[in-house]
């Protein structure tokens, strides 16, 4: 499975090209060089693809849960097989480490497929008994046609997740990839054909968020509507789909606390909290962004945390030895390095990092940044309070639990937060106390698909993962029998 020159859109169930035959440039972000073109969509292709899933809708709706089993299963086995080839073209597409598309997207992907395949054939509703007098029981069916757009950190991985649970629970999907990384869906699309996908069933657009986009959100019979991206992007959405009554499931950005107590497993934390902070050049939105440190170990931390960080090795994606890859383009480099300017402004001292890196020969124009740790901000300046999405920290002391708390508690966000100590009653009081839709506690990046997915405040409504998806994704129905 091999990235084309020019990507095709998949609608009911063929590979077709835009409607206006107009398409732009995919650059890869670890070289500059452009990887392949891609169809600039617009309201035409959606409309096509909703007219094809709603064809499909019927049929598919109504196909048992052993044979919708049958097929998303044959498409994780597929995912599966072909994981070397999507493990390439998601590292040439983001530029990230090719151990890690190996290690974590793909195979996720995979489970996605697989846990949704089987999540379904469990799924169960509820009845409540009114003794003497009736029985209602709840139906939950499908919406009809969704919609799913996603970003590019994880392209197929959080692609499929919410697809999957889409068409398991027996939708048709028009879903829409990041025009940053769209090369694995198209190869998705490719998977869906050979897997026996009935045409119409899942379609996929290419394009601009402005226009293929923003085409799936207004279309009127797309009913429902899963989104993953920035707090901007949601709020856009929110705004056209809200007053249509659409079902809305939003996955915003972070700012996420990391908070580590001196009673801690000092070189378990000290690993993770690496990994936490620059896993996929921090482009993960469950990365810890703002450490806070117990006073008392706060040198002891630096320290060690400088050092570590200072050996992490910045390159070539395919090479194994890179810990770090490209930043996924060269407009978000741009935008980090600018979040690195207003933080020196504010007065951060730079501990390591906060320059571009310029590699030579093939990635010469790659989009390379050091890892970045700052010191000394104010808590309420930007750089504390603003979503970075890249590889830059900041290390703020903290005095005590309370300080603590109400620290990680101080931004508009609330997607997810890691706290590290040994002290069981306060790991509950955080646990507790944090505005987060995830806590972890002496671990990080810990998933069971089977838990609920997202967070509070500007992070998001709604949950996905387990039954929260299968929820979000059927329509309830009480029937009430009288007796
Ligand atoms: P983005 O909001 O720019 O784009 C996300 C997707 O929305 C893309 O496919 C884009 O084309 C599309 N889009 C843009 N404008 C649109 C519009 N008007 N109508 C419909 N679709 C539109 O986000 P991004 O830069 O691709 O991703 C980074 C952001 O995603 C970060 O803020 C990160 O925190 C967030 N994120 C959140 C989660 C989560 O689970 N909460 C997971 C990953 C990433």
């Amino acid at each position: 499975m091999k990235i084309p020159a020019k990507l095709a859109n998949y609608i009911n169930g063929k590979l077709q090209t835009p409607s206006n035959k107009k398409y732009f440039d995919n650059p890869n972000p670890s070289t500059g060089k452009s990887l392949c073109k891609i169809p600039a969509s617009n309201e035409k292709d959606v409309s096509l693809a909703v007219k094809a899933a709603e064809k499909a809708f019927p049929a598919w709706s109504k196909t048992s849960s052993q044979e919708r089993f049958k097929i998303l299963n044959n498409i994780a086995e597929l995912i599966l097989k072909n994981l070397e080839d999507l493990a390439l073209a998601e590292s040439m597409d983001s530029g990230k480490p090719l151990w890690l598309s190996r290690s974590v997207d793909i195979p996720r992907a995979h489970q996605n497929f697989q846990f949704f395949a089987t999540a379904q054939m469990q799924f169960a509703s509820e009845s409540h008994h009114m003794p003497g007098e009736a029985i209602n029981y709840t139906l939950r069916q499908p919406i009809g046609v969704v919609g799913c757009i996603s970003p590019w950190n994880l392209p197929l991985y959080l692609f499929t997740w919410k697809i999957a649970p889409a068409l398991a629970t027996g939708n048709c999907v028009v879903a829409k990839p990041s025009e940053i990384t769209p090369c694995t869906a198209y190869l998705l699309g490719k998977i869906c054909i050979q897997a026996g996908l009935p045409a119409g069933v899942l379609n996929i657009i290419h394009g601009m968020g402005a226009d293929a986009g923003q085409a799936i959100v207004v279309h009127p019979k797309v009913k429902a509507i899963s989104f993953t991206g920035g707090t901007v992007t949601g709020a856009r959405i929110a705004s056209l789909a809200a007053p249509k009554f659409k079902k809305l499931s939003l996955e915003l950005g972070g700012k996420n606390p990391n908070i580590i107590f001196a009673d801690c497993d000092f070189k378990k934390m000290l690993k993770t909290t690496v990994a936490s902070s620059f896993g996929n050049n921090g482009q993960i939105c469950l990365c810890g962004s703002r450490i806070y440190i117990e006073a008392s170990i706060y040198e002891k931390f630096k320290r060690a945390f400088v050092k570590k960080v200072k050996q992490m090795k910045v390159g070539d994606p395919l090479a194994k030895d890179s810990n770090l890859g490209a930043i996924s383009s060269m407009g978000h480099l741009e935008k980090i390095l600018g979040h690195i300017e207003i933080a020196k402004e504010e007065g951060a001292k730079i501990l390591y990092g906060g320059k571009q890196i310029k590699l030579k020969g093939k990635y010469k124009n790659g989009a390379y940044l050091e890892p970045t740790v700052l010191e000394g901000l104010d808590p309420s300046c930007r750089t504390n309070q603003e979503e970075i999405f890249g590889p830059v920290v900041t290390l703020t002391p903290f005095k005590n639990e309370k300080q603590a708390i109400a620290l990680a508690n101080s931004t508009a966000y609330g997607l997810s937060a890691t706290v590290w100590t040994n002290d069981l009653n306060r790991a509950h009081r955080l646990g507790e106390e944090l505005d987060a839709g995830i806590v972890w506690v002496n671990c990080w990046l810990k998933r069971d698909l089977r838990t609920p997915f997202g967070g509070v405040k500007n992070s998001g409504v709604g949950r996905e993962g387990g039954w929260e998806a299968l929820r979000f994704f059927t329509e309830p129905k009480n029937v009430c029998i009288s007796y």
